[in-house]
């Protein structure tokens, strides 16, 4: 696998660029900083999976986009492996295997996210249309879903609308585990 870093830089640049934005605009569109998008555009940050989720959603792009490169056409039996993928950005309290990276024949990326003991995060809406779904396999979670925090246990799952406020956190004191399915509509 390529360095994630020198992939999220390459791609964060190509994107910009394709929209023909400067850093300038780009910070507006995304709310991350002038500063900080040129520090990753030069490989000089490892940013936080919130700071890529929040860019990732302000370019209206997958989150596994950044993470490594659009999957080759994947044709038929695909077998993935998150131990070996699995990518802790900016060393913050959480880990993410892009288990099936976003693929706009199917719509939807598929992650196992592990969250740390008092991870917390509200996330930005994503575009319009972005349903996520959640499965816990590991420990517990809350989800903040349509403005309630919903309590999931092993073996339980949630879907929600993502293109309103949501959020995630883990009050326990284990890891917990979870799939993530991010379904995105097909753009016009
Ligand atoms: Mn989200």
């Amino acid at each position: 696998m390529q360095d994630p870093k020198i992939h999220l830089q390459e791609v964060l640049k190509h994107i910009r660029q394709q929209a023909g934005l400067s850093l300038d605009k780009a910070a507006v569109k995304t709310g991350v900083s002038k500063a900080m998008l040129g520090q990753i555009e030069r490989g000089e940050s490892s940013p936080t999976v919130a700071t890529l989720w929040k860019i990732a959603t302000g370019f209206e792009v997958s989150l596994s986009s950044f993470l490594e490169p659009f999957p080759e056409m994947i044709k038929g039996v695909t077998i993935r492996t998150a131990d070996e993928i699995r990518q802790q950005p900016g060393n913050e309290g959480m880990l993410v295997a892009p288990i099936f990276p976003f693929d706009e024949r199917l719509g939807f990326e598929f992650f196992e996210l592990t969250f740390l003991p008092d991870y917390s995060r509200v996330a930005e809406p994503h575009e319009k249309g972005v349903f996520e779904q959640i499965s816990v396999f590991e420990g517990q979670m809350e989800i903040l879903a349509e403005g309630v925090w919903q309590k999931l246990k092993k073996g339980q799952s949630i879907r929600f609308p993502g293109d309103q406020e949501h959020g995630y956190r883990n009050v326990e004191s284990k890891n917990a585990v979870v799939h993530c399915l991010i379904f995105y509509p097909r753009k016009a």
